[in-house]
């Protein structure tokens, strides 16, 4: 299940990117910039080059963006440790307690790191924070995509692809299978990654698998309201659940409307603190690679 995930939105305005070939299958990212956003954001990263693969090659992506950038949601319950006292403090958690013996936590850079850490005063133990994997399907049957429209905060009421966290023991494409029967009582065999979404905010990356119903029965399970097929011109955008649902089937859709076939993306959702969870036309899509 995914009780909270980042709720992020549409826009109509436009990020800048500049790549950098350094031959036919590799390159780097050298910079990016949003022109909406208050703070425009810049930063670079650089992709492993594979002079002699014949690999697939990604190729730069105009990415849309954003007016304004929502506030995450608190992490879920989950994030925390139970014996663990903690306070959102934007990005991540202040952990007060140590998840090991409960005892009080100091916050300071232990040897040989770089960041900030909860370090316990008793037993020594660190606690760290790292992000979370968000894993789900985009089903497609007779043209249609199935959707779920969630009976459970946040976003009650607001319609989502099936998805949730990965469970500690099991695969991503497990989860994947796990969570669409969970919420949308339908038996999917997967068939493709065709997403991975970073949302560095908040410590999330999605990945969303194509899925093919094993046999076309769903239902609506017990975190859901309805499950329904869309026609890709009749998706609810004004009313999805997040972001990265959003960003989801729009690239979905441009695929089989522009090649009929779709294509692997991965990209970093970016949002500006401060706003509302509740904002949902709030989102950078940066670093947008495509096989
Ligand atoms: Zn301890």
């Amino acid at each position: 299940m995914l009780k909270a995930i980042q709720i992020l939105g549409s826009s109509s305005v436009f990020v800048s990117q500049r790549w950098k070939y350094h031959n036919s299958c590799g390159f780097s990212i050298i910079s990016c910039s949003c022109s909406s956003s208050r703070t425009p954001t810049m930063t670079s990263l650089v992709m492993p080059t594979s002079p002699t693969r014949k690999m697939r090659c990604f190729r730069a992506f105009r990415a849309s963006t954003i007016r304004a950038e929502s506030n995450p949601d608190a992490p879920s319950s989950s994030s925390a440790s139970s014996s663990a006292s903690v306070q959102s403090t934007g990005s991540t958690l202040k952990i007060n307690f140590c998840q090991w013996c409960g005892g009080p936590t100091k916050h300071d850079i232990p040897e040989g790191e770089e960041k900030i850490r909860a370090i316990c005063t008793l037993c020594g133990k660190i606690t760290y924070q790292n992000p979370k994997m968000v894993v789900g399907c985009l089903i497609a049957h007779e043209n249609k995509v199935l959707l779920c429209q969630r009976k459970i905060q946040p976003s009650y009421g607001r319609w989502t692809l099936p998805a949730g966290y990965l469970e500690i023991g099991e695969s991503a494409a497990e989860g994947a299978i796990r969570e669409t029967w969970e919420e949308a009582g339908a038996d999917v065999e997967v068939q493709s990654p065709f997403a991975q979404l970073d949302i560095p905010l908040i410590g999330q990356t999605y990945i969303i698998f194509l899925g093919k119903l094993k046999k076309p029965h769903f239902s609506p399970g017990p975190e859901s309201l309805d499950c329904r097929l869309f026609a890709l011109d009749d998706i609810p955008f004004d009313s999805l659940a997040f972001s990265s649902m959003l960003v989801t089937l729009k690239l979905y859709i441009e695929d089989v409307k522009s090649t009929g076939r779709p294509k692997f993306h991965y990209g970093t959702i970016n949002k500006r603190p401060g706003t509302s969870p509740s904002d949902i036309q709030s989102y950078t899509l940066d670093f947008h690679l495509q096989s």
